[in-house]
């Protein structure tokens, strides 16, 4: 993963030094294009791995199919909300109970987050989307000391081989060197 990073820029990892370094090499009399350049350089990209579903792509046709989509939500939302519940109240024995009716919650929920976002958007069929090709990071600094990273994927429906790519960002608190991803 870190060599990567290296390869892919000449820029050095530490954003505050390549934003030092970003002003010494342009330079030049426009105020505006100089920041322009900035924060072109401060930017890393690098790729990363593609998404493991493994789990859910065996799970999730099975229990959309034994229960139907809105369903599936609905005892998601319900297992939540129950569990919660059952928390809430100081019994081991519904303790034991919420902590199962969460976990079932949460499952469903994410189950019907997949069956969402695999369902394909020109020809409707269902886990029909594929990830493809290299996925790609791009970290950018903010101004506040912030890195906002954005990851880049690329999928296919394996019927009509539609393509859908997708962006998904999140700010980071520190270097990229610290992000936990290797
Ligand atoms: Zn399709």
């Amino acid at each position: 993963m870190k060599d990567q990073t290296k390869t892919n820029s000449s820029i050095k990892v530490n954003t505050k030094d390549s934003q030092v370094n970003g002003d010494i090499i342009v330079g030049g009399h426009n105020s505006t294009i100089v920041k322009q350049t900035v924060v072109q350089d401060n930017s890393i990209k690098y790729n990363v791995d593609r998404e493991d579903n493994s789990f859910l792509e065996t799970i999730a046709p099975i229990i959309i199919e034994k229960f139907g989509k809105m369903k599936v939500l609905g005892i998601g939302i319900a297992g939540i909300i129950s569990g919660i519940l059952s928390l809430m109240i100081p019994s081991p024995y519904l303790f034991w109970i919420g902590f199962i009716l969460l976990i079932v919650g949460f499952l469903f929920i994410i189950v019907y987050k997949h069956h969402s976002n695999t369902q394909c958007k020109k020809c409707n069929r269902e886990f029909a989307y594929e990830e493809i090709g290299n996925p790609e990071a791009r970290e950018v600094p903010t101004h506040d000391g912030l890195i906002k990273k954005t990851i880049t994927r690329t999928y296919k429906c394996k019927f009509c081989g539609d393509v859908d790519t997708r962006n998904t960002n999140k700010t980071i608190d520190s270097k990229p060197d610290s992000d936990k991803r290797d």
